[in-house]
């Protein structure tokens, strides 16, 4: 929008100053003034003792902020007074991108958007509430969406929780594909089905369950939840397999909801491409192979399946395999905080064995990467301006990203605790 609008204003602009001797100039000057009047932040240059760039954690750098992204990061001594309108020096800290948050349930649970943001997650991926076009990222939220869950007449979650604002029943693949279509042309960035099995344990504590409150494990069903193995349907192969057809003709991936190994199956013989959690049941390594070989991403959502029998296995095969494995806590889960959730981090590195630069690059740059927006989640030049700080050093106190001291978005300070800065 922004960018069309600067489009037109310059052609007009151009039409008036077509014979003028001082085009050559203005075209030099113009551009850059109206960029800068329309993002209308300051810009900002940010000493720190330690960035992690998205990618590499690095020393001694500062960072520059300009037009809402960023202009230049590199050594101090190679940016001088003057440089930006605002220096902070943000001494004894690290600076690192917002975090990416690729499971979330914001909309549907009505989670307000900027206590999430003043939490440290500068962008959220919905997966499962009403259908929207991507906003944000320019000083609130920036947020996409799957839309609506696609699934069975009377499967999961409908069956528990209702369809509005949740779910689409369809019952053929032509309904599925015109259900793709209307999805991706409301605003869905991603398709989402449930491949949900009434036996799987991950009803004892299913996650869109907000009034739940018994732990469980595979041998304990909780309360009210059928044992009947045709409690509901799940939606079949040859529907699946129109769904990722119809979404990858228009450049989107299929993410499914799968709990345990008969939704896996068919989410890998349909050619899904994101598992939208680690299964919750212990699923075979045949099978978490076959969906290596065929490049599914995992969204780890560890935290809040930890009492799930399945998932210590399933996170440490898939990562000895070497498979993808992106930062998802499911915020708007009622175990989960609203905002960074620590403790899904200390997951990554307990159950997937993954160090400290490897979490957080499932967090930022990696997770940026797999959204399509460009340099998201990274500290380079021309990414969003989207940063988060932290006093100290992360290695000791992980648990201080759920509250960081600085927190930007689109090149807007949001939140500030360092003191003397506008
Ligand atoms: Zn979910």
């Amino acid at each position: 929008m922004r960018i069309q609008n600067f489009i037109n204003v310059f052609h007009g602009f151009m039409q008036y100053v077509r014979c003028l001797p001082v085009a050559m100039t203005m075209l030099i000057l113009f551009p850059v003034q109206a960029y800068a009047q329309e993002t209308g932040a300051p810009s900002l240059l940010l000493h720190a003792a330690r960035v992690f760039d998205g990618n590499e954690m690095h020393t001694g750098l500062s960072v520059l902020v300009k037009d809402g992204r960023i202009a230049r990061i590199g050594p101090r001594h190679s940016f001088k007074v003057g440089d930006a309108s605002t220096d902070i020096d943000l001494g004894d800290a690290i600076l690192l991108p917002g975090f990416i948050e690729l499971h979330a349930h914001l909309t549907f649970q009505k989670v307000p958007a900027d206590i999430v943001l003043r939490h440290g997650v500068t962008t959220v991926r919905d997966v499962g509430g009403a259908v929207h076009q991507p906003y944000g990222g320019d000083g609130s939220l920036r947020l996409l969406t799957s839309g609506q869950i696609i699934t069975a007449p009377h499967g999961y979650p409908i069956v528990t929780m209702g369809a509005k604002d949740l779910a689409i029943p369809v019952a053929s693949e032509a309904e599925a594909r015109d259900a793709v279509r209307h999805l991706i042309g409301e605003g869905a960035v991603v398709i989402k089905i449930a491949l949900d099995a009434p036996w799987s344990s991950h009803h004892g504590h299913a996650h869109h369950d907000t009034a739940h409150t018994v732990p469980a494990n595979s041998h304990h069903h909780a309360h009210g939840v059928s044992h009947d193995q045709s409690a509901w349907p799940m939606l079949s192969e040859p529907i699946v397999r129109a769904i990722v057809d119809e979404a990858h003709r228009h450049q989107r991936k299929v993410s499914a909801h799968v709990a345990e190994s008969s939704g896996v199956q068919i989410a890998l013989n349909a050619g899904v491409d994101e598992w939208a959690h680690m299964p919750c049941d212990l699923i075979p390594e045949s099978l978490l192979k076959q969906a290596r070989a065929q490049n599914v991403t995992i969204i780890s959502t560890l935290d809040t399946l930890s009492k799930c029998s399945g998932i210590a296995h399933n996170a440490a095969v898939w990562a000895e395999l070497g498979g993808e494995l992106l930062y998802g806590a499911e915020i708007a889960h009622p175990d989960i905080p609203w905002g960074i959730d620590a403790q899904e981090l200390m997951y990554l590195m307990h159950l997937a064995k993954m160090k400290l630069p490897d979490v957080l690059r499932a967090a930022t740059a990696k997770a940026g990467q797999y959204l399509g927006i460009p340099l998201l989640g990274t500290i380079q030049p021309g990414a969003p301006a989207d940063l988060i700080a932290i006093r100290g050093n992360l290695e000791q106190q992980l648990k201080r990203l759920e509250h960081p001291d600085l927190v930007i978005s689109g090149g807007r300070i949001v939140v500030n605790h360092f003191g003397s800065l506008p």
